[in-house]
């Protein structure tokens, strides 16, 4: 572990600019967005307290991009080398989900593995917390654990700096003069501090206790009507879907362009009519209340039983982005506390 002092921040950016694409949070009035930074800065490089209002994964997963195209042009360039700056624990859960989809198994999404592998990750704990942030009630904490190649910890007036890869410890090395040793009582400042925004989290959740996993509490209600009570507000926007990390759903679109026909990879929506259309014409979740739950399920069932991990980091950015003002937290806690029949309850036993 080493010490950085906080006017070495922007320094630290400045010297990985030499080789790498450099991604900060930036100012855009009164928020901050991750945005390409210059190779000369001037002024502080700003910290974000909490994540970003946007997601991590659009730097990964594009929004649309060109996955192939006729005629076959010329091998394509491999990703630049990029970094990122301010990473928060939220975002690295939900890389760990993609990683399982589109990395850690025989089918591999080749533009997710380089650009996983081309990428820098600088974590950063969190300082304060949205009013939406729920990272604590699905059993994570507002502070990278793992997924990371540096993690910057405030305390002491800079950040203590944690290698979590090789790639990490070679960055210490070769960037050796920018970093000293770690004053003393730093690491206990750091610790603190992370059980104190620990509990901050969990406090401004107090008013949606757990008892149940959400799988539980999710699984029980597969076919109860309590789904049209909690997608009575919905507008079928699409925001929830858009703005969260760990939504990978996505879309094959055809453009014939002239001489040339592309193949398009688009984002995609579970909460569309047409998202689980089938050959034919048939869509097995034709209501609006079937593609809400198929939401919940999917997020708190399906991929847990899966992938061995829940789909979702609590970073509350679908609560902020609702058209329809719904609280995943409100749904969550009324799907654990409404009552079922006692042979709905006795079949799930
Ligand atoms: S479901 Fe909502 S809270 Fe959970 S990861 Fe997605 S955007 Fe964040
Ligand atoms: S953001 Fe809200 S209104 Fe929009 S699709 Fe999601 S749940 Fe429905």
């Amino acid at each position: 572990m080493r010490f950085l002092a906080g006017g070495a921040l922007e320094r630290f950016a400045n010297a990985l600019a030499a080789t790498h694409e450099v991604f900060a949070p930036q100012r855009r009035g009164d928020d901050l967005v991750l945005a390409r930074v210059g190779g000369v800065g001037s002024g502080e490089l700003p910290w974000n307290a909490c994540r970003l209002r946007e997601p991590l994964k659009s730097i990964w997963f594009q929004p649309g991009r060109i996955v192939a195209r006729w005629p076959p042009s010329a091998e394509e360039e491999p990703p630049r080398p990029r970094a990122l700056f301010g990473v928060k624990a939220c975002d690295l859960k939900a890389v760990a989900c993609l990683d399982r989809v589109l990395r850690d198994h025989e089918f591999q999404e080749p533009a997710w593995c380089a650009a996983r592998e081309s990428t820098l990750v600088i974590a950063g704990d969190c300082t304060d917390c949205a009013p939406s942030c729920f990272c604590t009630m699905v059993g994570d904490r507002p502070y990278p654990t793992a997924l990371f190649d540096l993690c910057l910890s405030p305390s002491g007036g800079g950040f203590l700096v944690e290698s979590g890869s090789p790639r990490g410890a070679q960055l210490l090395a070769e960037h050796e003069e920018l970093f000293t040793a770690v004053p003393s009582e730093a690491v206990a400042g750091r610790d603190r501090a992370r059980r104190e925004m620990t509990e901050r989290v969990r406090e401004q959740n107090a008013r949606y206790p757990v008892r149940d996993p959400f799988e539980k509490s999710v699984a029980k209600h597969e076919r109860t009507r309590i789904w049209g009570e909690l997608a009575a507000t919905c507008v079928e926007c699409h925001a929830c879907n858009m703005v969260c990390p760990t939504c990978h759903c996505f879309l094959l679109h055809d453009v014939p362009a002239g001489a040339v026909s592309l193949r398009l990879s688009l984002w995609d929506s579970c909460f569309s009519a047409g998202h689980a259309r089938m050959a034919g014409g048939l869509t097995p979740r034709l209501q609006l209340t079937e593609r809400f739950r198929n939401h919940y399920q999917h997020k708190f069932v399906t991929f847990p039983r899966t992938w061995g991990i829940t789909a979702c980091s609590g970073c509350g950015r679908c609560i902020d982005a609702c058209m329809g003002g719904i609280d995943k937290r409100a749904c969550l806690h009324l799907l654990e506390t409404r009552w079922i029949p006692s042979e709905v309850a006795r079949e799930l036993a």
